[in-house]
């Protein structure tokens, strides 16, 4: 194959852009390389699967040679790439160089639990991939009572989701009501009496800061001095974009690796979407931004120079105890909410001083009005 335009990294971001490339560019000579074996599956499924008794086999949508002939592209799997050599246009894979004409990084992030002591803080799980979904059913069987640090969006999904199979949970946070950074307090409030209706009890105000083992299982140091016995950790706290390789080639990373709105890096043959880039000084690690970078960076790639738009992206939060969206205001956006709650619903606004909606939080039958509402929002990127 001559220099093809390679994609690090098989997740949502380096399959769409893939996909969005052959759309325009039907015969340029394609590669994909990724660290996993490769397998299309939906991440946000891995919140939601295990009370329906998914497996992982279930949520594997296709496979990396079904995706390689889909695409027509040269896809390889379980290979790591250690280096970009930038003046050369070679990456390093397993002791191998490949040349490539146009690079894109699609490298996503790590999950990571901060400020964690103790003999059993290594035993703490995550899942952010298939394998972890696996690992953490293997680790589940037989267990009861399982503590979820974190009850951001993907804590409360999986405290719906577990408590649901039938887990005794215990949702910690530092923050006083459930998706803090997403709603208001009367809207948590709601959240949180939805999901104590389930059976998950939460400890707000404080975090875990030591896991040691305790028998079978755990137990929990926390901030507020108190403890907690638990038979499985699950951690839904933090996300590291992977910066190393864009690092250690010198290119600009800040949070996530730095690009403009043409996902470029800052070196032109090389771009960045996903969880691990940051457009505008923001890194949205969600599947609307994922889209609309690749929707954009296809073309780019193609010979199309396409700007990145945002449009506002309201966000599904998966409890299904709590029907709930959220479309966040634009970072830096200032206003206030005002909120209107029933005994089904809340329905919360974010307002600028003006009257403009920038942001809403829909829970329970409040959520009906979404798309009336969504249509009113201003774009975070024109
Ligand atoms: P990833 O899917 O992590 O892909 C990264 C790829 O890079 C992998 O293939 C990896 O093998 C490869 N890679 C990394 N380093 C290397 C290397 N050096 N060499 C070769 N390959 C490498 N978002 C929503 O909008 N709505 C939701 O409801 C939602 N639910 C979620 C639920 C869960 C449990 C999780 C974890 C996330 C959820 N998200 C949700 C977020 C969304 O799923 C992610 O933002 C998105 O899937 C990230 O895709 P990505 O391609 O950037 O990263």
């Amino acid at each position: 194959m001559s220099a093809a335009i390679t994609i690090i990294g098989t997740g949502l971001a380096g399959y769409t852009v893939a996909r969005e490339l052959r759309k325009l560019a039907p015969e340029v000579p394609l590669r994909l390389i990724t660290s996993d074996d490769g397998t299309f599956y939906s991440k946000p499924m891995l919140s939601n699967a295990f009370a329906s008794g998914k497996a992982p086999e279930q949520l594997a949508m296709k496979s990396a040679p079904k995706m390689a002939e889909e695409l027509r592209a040269d896809i390889r799997t379980a290979s790591r790439v250690e280096s970009i050599d930038r003046a050369a246009h070679v990456i390093e894979v397993g002791g191998e160089r490949l040349a490539y004409r146009k690079l894109v990084l699609a490298l996503g992030a790590d999950p990571f639990t901060p400020g964690l002591s103790g003999e059993g803080a290594k035993d703490v799980l995550h899942v952010n991939d298939l394998t972890d979904y696996s690992l953490f059913r293997a680790a589940s069987a037989g267990r009861r009572r399982l503590a979820i640090l974190g009850a951001g969006l993907i804590g409360c999904e999986f405290a719906n989701d577990l408590a649901g199979a039938g887990f005794e949970v215990t949702l910690l946070d530092p923050a006083a009501w459930p998706l803090s950074r997403l709603l208001p307090e009367v809207a948590g409030r709601f959240m949180r009496e939805r999901l104590e209706a389930l059976g998950v009890a939460f400890r707000f105000g404080t975090s875990a800061t030591e896991v040691s083992p305790n028998g079978q299982g755990y137990l929990l140091q926390l901030s507020d001095g108190s403890t907690l016995e638990a038979d499985l950790v699950l951690s839904a706290i933090g996300l590291r974009p992977r910066l190393g390789l864009a690092q250690a080639a010198g290119l600009l990373v800040s949070r996530g690796i730095v690009v403009d709105r043409f996902l470029q890096t800052s070196d032109p043959d090389i771009y960045a979407l996903g969880d691990c880039a940051e457009v505008a000084g923001w890194v949205l690690p969600f599947v609307m931004p994922i889209m609309q970078a690749a929707r954009a960076l296809g073309p780019t790639l193609a010979g199309q120079p396409t700007a990145l738009r945002y449009p506002a992206m309201p966000v599904l939060v998966k409890t299904p105890a709590c029907p709930t969206v959220v479309a966040p205001p634009a970072p830096g956006m200032g206003g206030q909410w005002q909120v209107e709650t029933s005994t089904d619903g809340v329905k919360a606004l974010f307002v600028a001083e003006g009257g403009t909606l920038l942001g809403f939080a829909l829970l329970g039958t409040a959520t009906a009005e979404r798309q009336s509402l969504a249509a009113q929002l201003p774009s975070w990127l024109e």
